[in-house]
Order: structure tokens, then sequence, then C-alpha cells
């Protein structure tokens, strides 16, 4: 094995599926993207790898170049990200957010503000144990990936017209992806309808950072209303419904 072939990356496991006898597939995002990696042996006790490849770590690996995958060499922990596992809202969250990543981002497509979104929201899942407070982070995550993948949703300015939307507004088109204007509105029945606190909270997260989100006190209600706005805007995106999805209702209900 010649130097060449060996390279280092952070990456975060996002998915995994055993293959053979003891090895793993394992879909890992990292600043350079989504790639597929094997991690061979790794199910075996043996194995130096054991334990340190779980799902949602945070990690430090050593990659070989190989032909149909490139092959975990060495890996180093992090971040574990022990308390998402402690109750099943969160573990939904997580691999709400990772199945997210998974069906809308193309493997090797570089983008690294996108891994530390990642790595900035499942920090926050980690230290959070106020469930209203996971919600605020996991909708500010929809609405950055939006923004990141090139669908930065319009807030601003009419999604038609471009005109500046005042507080009047209160129609959202998942087609156009964005708010409307009042004289736009009416051209698409099956915009969703939006109340001010909803509207103002989207913007907020759009233009705030994470630690003064943290600081809102939002009452459940808007927060639903947000969650179901940025449904809208993200299933366009997808080409079938999550399986996350209907396991995070199961917990929540
Ligand atoms: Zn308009």
């Amino acid at each position: 094995m010649t130097r060449e072939r060996l390279y280092r990356t952070e990456a975060i496991v996002i998915r995994r599926s055993d293959i053979g006898e003891a090895d793993r597939l394992l879909t890992i995002y990292t600043p350079g993207g989504k790639l597929r990696v094997a991690a061979r042996g790794i199910r075996k006790t043996t194995s130096k790898l054991a334990g340190h490849l779980e799902l949602f770590t945070w990690t430090q690996l050593l990659l070989a170049r190989g032909r149909t995958f490139d092959v975990v060499a060495q890996s180093q922990t992090l971040r574990p990200f022990r308390q998402l596992r402690d109750d099943l809202e969160r573990i939904g969250w997580a691999y709400y957010i990772a199945e997210l990543l998974d069906k809308m981002t193309h493997e090797g497509d570089e983008n690294r503000p996108l891994f530390s979104l990642l790595v900035e929201t499942l920090t926050a899942l980690d230290e959070l144990d106020d469930s209203l407070l996971q919600d605020l982070v996991v909708r500010r995550f929809e609405l950055y990936l939006l923004g990141l993948l090139g669908y930065r949703p319009h807030l601003y300015r009419c999604a038609r017209c471009q005109e500046e939307l005042t507080s009047e507004s209160d129609r959202l088109s998942p087609q156009s992806g964005g708010m409307l204007c009042p004289r736009c509105a009416p051209m698409e029945p099956l915009a969703l309808p939006v109340t001010l606190s909803a509207f103002k909270l989207i913007r907020f997260f759009q233009r705030e950072p994470l630690t003064s989100v943290l600081q809102l006190r939002v009452r459940p209600e808007v927060l639903r209303e947000v969650e179901i706005l940025l449904q809208a805007l993200i299933r366009p995106h997808l080409e079938r419904d999550l399986k996350s999805l209907a396991f995070l209702q199961a917990v929540r209900s």
C-alpha cells in the first residue's frame, strides 16, 4: 500500500448496513460531501474499529482508496454524541437528520458548510434536554439544509414577483419556494396559510445564529406550524416519504 492511497477526513456516520460475514458498509458525511466506505472485519470482536463507527459518531478517519469503495484503515472518535442515544425522541431526531441528509445529497458533492451544520446540530441535540429546544434545532437544520443545497426559501422578497414582503404576507408556496406577496397569493390557490408568528420565526431562523435561536420562547403551536411549512418546502425535493418521520410520529404520539 503506497502513501498516496491513504487520506484523512473527518466524518459523521449517517447510515450503515452489514455486508458479508463481518464487514459493514457505511454512508458517511464529510466536509468533502457524502461517501460510502467499507469497514472490513468491524463486526469481529477483535476488530480495532469495533465501537468507533456507531451511527451519528463524529470521527476522524484514515481511508485507503479502493476499487469500489474506499476502506476504513483507522478511526478515532472525536465525539460519540452519547446523550443522543438516551431517549427515543432524540434518537428519532438524529435518524431523521441523517436520513434527510442522505436523501437530499449526492455522493461526492463537496459542501463544507453543510458538514459544519450537521456537527452543530448533532452537538446541540446531544446537549439539550428540553424537547422544545430540540425541536427548534431540527427546524433550523431543515431551513439551512434547504439553503445550503441551493433551495433557500424566499422569505424577504416574494417568491413570484420579487416584491419586498411585509407583515401582510400570509401565504407560503412550496411550488415557488417561498412566501408570496398579497398580490401574487391568489394566483397560487395551493399555497399554505401562514400566521405572522410563524413567518417571523422562520425569518429569524434564516438570519440569526443558533445561540440566538436557543434564547427564543416559542409557543408549541407556532413551532408545529413551522414544522408543517418546512415539511411542505422539503417534500418537492424528496422522491418518497422518509422512514424516520413515521418513527418520530410514533414516538411523539
Ligand atoms: Zn408577488
